[in-house]
């Protein structure tokens, strides 16, 4: 799957961006942390609500009887994705950035 000859410029200025972004990365939450954060099951629901809960860090709608955790900040996040994205990226919503 290389590329060879394809796109150097591109690729130079992605790896840029990506060693910035690895500078600035914040501290990551503990798992106690994460332990806190209140837990549940998505119940049935509207097809409307299903329209709008997505989890920003799988692209994927929040299901009937996904495991979800919620942040202080209200939003709403499968609890693997959420807990991935927590302890190894930022402790903070991915969403709106308010620190967890
Ligand atoms: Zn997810
Ligand atoms: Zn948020």
């Amino acid at each position: 799957m290389h590329e060879a000859g394809h796109g150097s410029c591109r690729e130079r200025v992605r790896e840029s961006l990506e060693g910035e972004g690895g500078k600035r990365q914040g501290p990551v939450a503990s798992e106690e942390a994460l332990a806190a954060l209140p837990t549940r099951i998505v119940g049935l629901r509207s097809l409307a609500e299903l329209a709008t809960d997505l989890c920003t860090v799988c692209q994927e709608g929040l299901q009937h009887g996904d495991e979800v955790k919620r942040l202080p900040c209200g939003h709403e996040f499968h609890a693997d994705c959420i807990g991935r994205w927590l302890t190894t990226r930022k402790n903070a919503c991915p969403l709106c950035a308010q620190a967890v």
